[in-house]
């Protein structure tokens, strides 16, 4: 394996192939409540290594710039070299998760819009939300590439809510990042059952890291199903 640079909760950083690229490896290891539970699950990273990539390149193919460059194997892919935005993009559809306890709002229940946050992408603070003048002050990115990477996570929501209602799946949020390459904003990290909330759109039946959150059991069978679903689609 070549040279880490870095290991995540849930992906191991290493050198790519030139200075401009790295190698992101997915792992098994799945995390919740900012690393207070975790869990080895035994083909978790290949799951969500093929969904992301996936869906990083049909995102691509309609005109979003991402840092994927090539699939390598089951589980590992080259990207390109991005500085992290430290500001994690939030998108909610429906209620659920924190947004329900924070405001006292049911689990399902319709947002009258959508809804983009920010949040401080920092383990030791735990992720606090912030407002834009927060990120500003802070000077985690200016309010041009907040404004870019809140249009960009807009159209990406629109993308994803389609195709995964061709899979009978609700998108009920999901969480991004994005990344500084070549004077442009671009979108890095993985969009994958452990970053979304997805609801079976018939039964409401969870398919995603709410099932390890929760301890709903077989969640991997949720992911599973994620991607098999959406290799079933015929667009
Ligand atoms: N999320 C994530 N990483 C985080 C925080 C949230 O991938 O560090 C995702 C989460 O899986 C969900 C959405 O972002 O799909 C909204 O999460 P929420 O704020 O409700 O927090 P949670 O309930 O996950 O703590």
């Amino acid at each position: 394996m070549s040279d880490i640079l870095y290991e995540g909760k849930s992906k191991i950083v290493c050198c790519g192939i030139d200075g401009n690229t790295l190698l992101i490896r997915y792992k098994d290891t799945a995390t919740a409540f900012n690393g207070g539970k975790k869990e080895e699950l035994s083909g978790k990273g290949k799951l969500n290594a093929e969904i992301s990539n996936f869906l990083f390149a049909h995102l691509e193919k309609r005109g979003i710039k991402t840092h994927l460059v090539k699939v390598i194997d089951d589980t590992s892919a080259i990207v390109k070299k991005a500085e992290i935005v430290m500001v994690e993009v939030i998108v909610r559809n429906v209620a659920a998760g924190s947004f329900s306890k924070k405001y006292g709002v049911p689990e399902g229940a319709s947002l009258k819009n959508v809804v983009v946050e920010f949040s401080y992408k920092s383990d030791e603070l735990g992720d606090p939300m912030l407002a834009e003048s927060h990120i500003t002050a802070l000077g985690l990115a200016t309010s041009e590439e907040l404004e870019e990477m809140a249009r960009q996570a807009l159209k990406i929501n629109e993308m994803l809510i389609d195709i995964f209602a061709k899979a009978r799946i609700r998108l009920v949020d999901f969480k991004l990042e994005f990344g500084r390459c070549g004077g442009e904003i671009i979108l890095c990290d993985e969009i994958s059952p452990d970053s979304c909330r997805l609801w079976d759109m018939d039964t409401d039946k969870k398919l995603d890291k709410d099932r390890f959150r929760r301890d709903l059991g077989d969640v991997l069978g949720g992911y599973r199903e994620v991607l098999e679903r959406l290799k079933g689609i015929r667009d």
